[in-house]
């Protein structure tokens, strides 16, 4: 390998960490601009938010997961799935939840 080729692997690497760098910055102003836009709908607050899905059974992934690597299009998609919620409220709704699932559970046996 020459030192051309060599530096011409270098070039390519980098363009593809500068283009997936963007693409990182760009879902992550999307979401931040999202969040400002829509507070906790429980309580009405806008710090320490979280998506909260709805739907477990539809839920593909964490939005913190999707941001390192998906397009906004797929963001946009599971934003679509989730309510916002802060981290309170989100706590409580899933131990609402649990609380629910645990009574079902005593019922039925
Ligand atoms: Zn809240």
């Amino acid at each position: 390998m020459t030192d051309v080729d060599i530096l011409t692997q270098f070039h390519k690497a980098e363009i593809k960490r500068n283009k997936r760098r963007r693409r990182r910055e760009r879902v992550k102003a999307y979401i931040k601009e999202y969040l400002v836009a829509h507070p906790c709908i429980s309580c009405g607050t806008s710090d320490n938010l979280t998506f909260h899905h709805r739907d477990p059974a539809i839920k593909r992934m964490k939005i913190a997961k999707l941001v390192s690597y998906k397009s906004i299009e797929a963001i946009r998609i599971e934003i679509d799935k989730c309510d916002v919620l802060c981290r309170h409220c989100h706590d409580l709704v899933h131990n609402i939840r649990r609380d629910d699932e645990e009574e079902q559970d005593t019922t039925t046996t």
